[in-house]
């Protein structure tokens, strides 16, 4: 076998290095001090270890302890005052030691003390984690990237690979199949990449994952401007990334994938192509990687009479530019985490704002939820060599088990809303939380106060500025339930007319749909949708269907982590895993895999089982997670490094193979 020799980001038309730059440090003695006062400690102090290679940095008495991720995250990985300032001192003494150094920082670490680095951030024992934290971690290498290339693989064999969407797992994908150098294109049906980040421009559309966790692991962006960034920060991001690596030549925007045929004669597959005139053309590939998303098609509420309203309707998603809210009555339809941005957004321009809420949402203590980071802070981070990597990776590391433990079942726990003993004691966390926010407004806290188990639908980050909004008096939160849309406006199931101008339905997405509304026809001329899942999508690791030769999903049924992790994290395993069963087709020159459907069935018993034992499995809970079967479709119910062991290799058993 040929080794595989990777062309640099350069030759690729790309320089990735935009996300690796800082600067030299000039700052004097005080400034660094300051900066240091504003500083994220954990990360900065195993930063300074590895780079100064003093690791008396991370010495027991400044590590922080197990950083419980409760109802809140404990600040400095809950460090004590004196362990914070002692560490302050440290890291302030080796900032300015190594500024007078010449600034030559070490990238490659021995591996005794990058281990200490892991151990001082993580609270257990790291070597089953290993190699998902060095994924992660990517410090002078990418160990996401394939260790082949088509040609050392397969010299001179033709491969031509699909990929519908240019969302971020798209982009994941596109990005490591250009390593491998094989011959893909990508289609997108927007005018730019991005997907639900190109698409969701409402008023106050922002993360509510943390932002430095919520990146591509080959991408590490250092200089976001807040922890929960907002929607254009993001967009800009992920244009970079795509720009920055020579992605956008394989792109074509504004074409969307309308069907797809397997053709069982030549074991590919004929995508029928639609481009923003119209036209229509068709193209065969030999593998497809669909990134299309989950929330990615917009769901108006069917309630009567929604045509008949005489005013404007806006889905959040689909936010027109021109939409003048300034002095207008308006109703806001859904109190999920879309309404939650819009709602304090809007709140100052309209006449007049009602809420209508079908269920109220759980709500996550964020304080600093809306918050810039500190100037020190962005300092440091534009300074520090590898400091954003480590923030990064301390964010992940408190996001691998998360708040997880709180979801679960305990089948001896007997209560009319929570689902056991942890998850008791978040809903008495956001209970309290509910009681500050709402204290002066008990018709409020009463409206507010949910009756199904927290974590069984996705909790909002709040910082106060949901109960500042509705405490204004031109507002109100209806919880009336509604009967119908008329010309003028609503009318509520107590029978009263409300008139609006402009109705903002932030009403959610077709979730379960799985890549819908796509026509895709595999062997024996079975159609996804209609012959195959019938509404309750199923596949195997969330990637392979039994019939569905050579289609990989990413996104794909119950893989969306909805409490721990970032949904970027699962992407990347699965644009991995797929590139180690294409290399496997092209090593073994097969033409192309067939999931068996034993697996497919034992892995799906699997996880509805799992699912079960999860607060979003549970019979009380009712959202997007489940289908319209009651089958929670959507999540993961287990941990990340299930996922990334699963995923981690390729079976051929699996699957069986077409020659
Ligand atoms: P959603 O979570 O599905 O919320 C939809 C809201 O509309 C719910 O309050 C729902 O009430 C209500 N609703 C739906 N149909 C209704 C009807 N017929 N009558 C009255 N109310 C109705 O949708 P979303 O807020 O757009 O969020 C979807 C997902 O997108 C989120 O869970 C999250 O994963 C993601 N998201 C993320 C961010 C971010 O910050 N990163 C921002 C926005 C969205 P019920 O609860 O009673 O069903």
């Amino acid at each position: 076998m040929m080794s595989a020799t990777r062309p640099a980001e350069h030759e690729l038309g790309g320089d990735m290095n935009v996300f690796n730059r800082v600067e030299p440090i000039a700052a004097s003695d005080e400034f660094i001090r300051q900066a240091v006062e504003q500083a994220d400690l954990p990360s900065l102090m195993v930063t300074l270890a590895m780079v100064t290679g003093d690791a008396s940095l991370i010495a027991p008495e400044v590590k922080p302890p197990v950083p419980p991720m409760r109802v809140e995250i404990a600040q400095q990985g809950g460090m004590s005052k004196e362990m914070q300032v002692k560490a302050r001192r440290l890291a302030t003494a080796a900032l300015i030691a190594f500024r007078d150094s010449g600034q030559l920082g070490c990238a490659t670490p021995s591996d005794a003390l990058l281990t200490q680095c892991m151990q001082y951030l993580l609270p257990r024992d790291i070597d089953e984690l290993r190699p998902l934290l060095e994924h992660e971690m990517g410090f002078t290498k990418d160990p996401g990237a394939p260790d082949w290339t088509r040609e050392s693989v397969a010299p001179g064999v033709k491969f031509r690979v699909a990929v519908i969407g240019a969302g971020v797992s798209g982009i994941a994908a596109g990005y490591r199949l250009q390593q491998t150098e094989l011959d893909f294109t990508m289609f997108e049906k927007n005018e730019d990449v991005g997907g639900v980040w190109w698409e969701n421009r409402y008023p106050g559309c922002r993360l509510d994952t943390p932002n430095f966790a919520y990146s591509l692991s080959f991408a590490q962006k250092q200089d976001w401007p807040q922890q929960f960034s907002r929607q254009p920060e993001i967009q800009s991001y992920l244009a970079t990334v795509a720009s920055a690596s020579g992605l956008k030549r394989h792109i074509r925007f504004g074409t969307e994938v309308d069907a797809m045929r397997f053709n069982e004669d030549r074991a590919t597959w004929t995508l029928t192509i639609r481009d923003q005139s119209g036209g229509v053309t068709q193209e065969e590939f030999n593998a497809v990687i669909t990134a299309v998303g989950i929330l990615s098609r917009p769901s108006l509420p069917d309630i009567a009479g929604l045509d008949t309203f005489k005013g404007r309707i806006v889905h959040s998603a689909v936010w027109p530019e021109d939409l003048d809210l300034a002095g207008k009555r308006v109703a806001l339809v859904g109190t999920g985490a879309s309404a939650f941005q819009i709602g304090p957004s809007i709140v100052d321009q309209v006449a007049g704002l009602k809420i209508f809420q079908r269920s109220p949402p759980w709500m996550l203590p964020t304080p600093t939820y809306h918050d810039d980071i500190a100037p020190g802070m962005q300092w440091l981070l534009k300074h520090v060599p590898y400091y954003g990597r480590w923030l990064r990776f301390w964010q992940f590391c408190i996001s691998i088990e998360g708040r997880f433990p709180l979801t679960a079942v305990e089948d001896d726990w007997v209560h009319p809303v929570s689902v056991g003993r942890d998850n008791e004691e978040l809903r008495q966390g956001c209970l309290k939380w509910l009681a500050t926010q709402y204290h002066d407004r008990p018709d409020l806290l009463e409206k507010m106060t949910p009756n199904y188990p927290p974590t069984s639908k996705r909790m909002l980050r709040d910082n106060g500025v949901w109960a500042a909004m509705l405490k204004k008096p031109h507002v109100e939160l209806n919880t009336t339930g509604i009967d119908q849309f008329t010309p003028e406006g609503i009318r509520t199931q107590d029978g009263v007319l409300h008139d609006f101008d402009v109705v903002i339905c932030a009403t959610g997405f077709k979730a379960s749909d799985f890549l819908a509304p796509m026509t895709i026809t595999g062997a024996g001329g079975r159609e996804l949708h209609r012959d195959c899942w019938d509404g309750d999508c199923r596949a195997y690791l969330g990637i392979s269907v039994p019939g569905f030769p050579n289609l990989f999903m990413t996104g794909g049924p119950n893989t969306a982590v909805v409490i721990n992790g970032s949904a970027i994290f699962s992407s990347e395993c699965q644009v991995e895993y797929s590139l180690r069963a294409i290399r496997y087709l092209l090593e073994t020159g097969q033409k192309a895999m067939n999931c068996k459907e034993a697996p497919f069935l034992d892995y799906n018993v699997w996880v509805d089982a799992g699912n079960l034992k999860r607060s979003w499995g549970s019979p009380r809970a009712r959202s997007w997670y489940k289908n319209a079967k009651g089958r929670a479709s959507q999540p993961w119910p287990f941990g990340m490094l299930d996922y990334w062991n699963l995923t981690g290799k390729f079976t051929p058993e699996d699957y069986v193979f077409i020659q």
